[in-house]
């Protein structure tokens, strides 16, 4: 077989990706270890920068993310029983967020690519990248105990951090920077109203914790924990409880509790691999770096890569020009590098490392104190939670 792109991984990356190619009139073939139920039963991200929701409406999925995504104009930081609200619209010149999950994201754009009649091949094992350094690269992936090959003129490797696409690279070609933090988040899903209409982000001397949502309905809370700990040592009460002692009084009080559908622990890491780029593959979204989610940055980082990919393909493609491609790496690192600054600075700021000292916790309540006085300080993170341009 042979296709323009191969696109191992079939996350959001993959699917947007794809979508905007096969619009393009690009062919392009999707390759995913697992099944379709397995991608679409993944609770991840939900805060969306408007760039992103441009480039799902470009894809053409933006319709139920209109009807059914939640705009916010701000959101909540609280700290020392106070309650600072970063009003994105108004300090960003009319900038909001979208909460939209990234599970029904993934599912528009799953609909989308099975309504075009583009390929994707599921439960594909041992996908691997092949002569990516020369001119004629391709994919070989095994299914149903028969090994196939893909021939194509590029390889997008989306395929998450624990992908094929980055371990195929020659380790003297590549240069990593990680960050492991000290804390994981403990989060749920719950069928009830969120405490708030915005989200909230609480430090407290207990701990950090986030009041999100996914619909008026449907709430996503987490509380910092131990790395030690396992979700079987959270009960549902044992949850509620800690929440809502890290919440100011009123929010406490006016939380609403219920079972848990969802209950997950997640390791917080920062991590980014260069280049983005080697011959004829290029990484893309989670296979080339992580950000801790307290900015709300994974999955939009994500999108601006695509952004970019798409941006060289198209020249390429229509333009014989490669200048976009010869660009990608540099220019989506810059853009990267910063999601990264600011993912690692939010959670700096609003989490108790356990080495932090009398020292380290005046510094960061100083910061608070600044940050709620000082519009330039809130402006500056308003800036950045919405997205920096691409
Ligand atoms: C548990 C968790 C919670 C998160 N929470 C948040 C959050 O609250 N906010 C936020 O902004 N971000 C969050 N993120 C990050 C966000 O979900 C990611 O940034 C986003 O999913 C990146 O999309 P992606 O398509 O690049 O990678 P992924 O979503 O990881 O998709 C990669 C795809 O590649 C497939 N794949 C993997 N290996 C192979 C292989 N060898 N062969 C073929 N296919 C393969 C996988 O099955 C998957 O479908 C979270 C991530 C995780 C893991």
């Amino acid at each position: 077989m042979r296709t323009q792109v191969a696109i191992i991984g079939s996350g959001p990356s993959g699917l947007l990706l794809g979508q905007l190619l096969t619009d393009a009139g690009i062919d392009n073939v999707i390759m995913d270890r697992v099944g379709k139920d397995h991608i679409l039963s993944r609770v991840r991200a939900g805060v969306l920068e408007e760039g992103t929701v441009g480039i799902l409406e470009k894809a053409g999925v933006g319709e139920r993310m209109h009807r059914e995504g939640l705009p916010h104009a701000g959101f909540s930081l609280t700290f020392d029983g106070r309650d600072h609200r970063i009003d994105l619209f108004d300090l960003t010149g009319g900038k909001r967020v979208m909460v939209y999950g990234q599970t029904e994201l993934t599912r528009d754009l799953i609909e989308k690519r099975e309504a075009s009649g583009a390929l994707t091949v599921h439960d594909a094992a041992n996908v691997t990248p092949c002569g990516f350094e020369g001119e004629q690269p391709f994919i070989t992936y095994e299914k149903h105990g028969v090994t196939h090959r893909i021939d194509c003129d590029f390889i997008a490797g989306c395929d998450g951090f624990h992908g094929a696409s980055r371990k195929a690279v020659p380790a003297e070609a590549i240069k990593t920077y990680e960050k492991i933090y000290p804390f994981g988040w403990l989060g749920i899903l719950a069928e009830v109203p969120p405490v708030h209409h915005e989200l909230i982000y609480a430090n407290h001397p207990r701990g950090f914790a986030l009041c999100s949502m996914r619909s008026p309905t449907r709430s996503r809370y987490y509380v910092q924990c131990s790395l030690e700990d396992r979700v079987e040592m959270w009960s549902d009460d044992r949850f509620w409880d800690e929440l809502r002692r890290r919440l100011p009084t009123d929010h406490a009080e006016a939380m609403v509790t219920g079972p848990s559908f969802e209950k997950s622990i997640a390791p917080l890491r920062s991590f980014v691999a260069e280049p983005m780029r080697f011959g004829r593959l290029f990484l893309v979204g989670d296979a080339a770096h992580i950000v801790p989610p307290t900015g709300a940055k994974g999955l939009n980082l994500a999108a601006s890569d695509v952004f970019y990919l798409l941006r060289g393909l198209l020249e390429h493609y229509q333009e014989r020009s490669d200048a976009g491609l010869d660009a990608y790496s540099a220019t989506a690192l810059k853009r990267v590098w910063k999601a990264v600054r600011f993912s690692w600075h939010m959670t700096t700021l609003m989490h108790r490392f356990p080495d932090t000292g009398d020292f380290g916790q005046k510094i960061q309540e100083a910061e608070l104190d600044y940050l709620a006085q000082s519009r330039a300080a809130s402006t500056a993170m308003a800036e950045n939670y919405v997205g920096l341009p691409y």
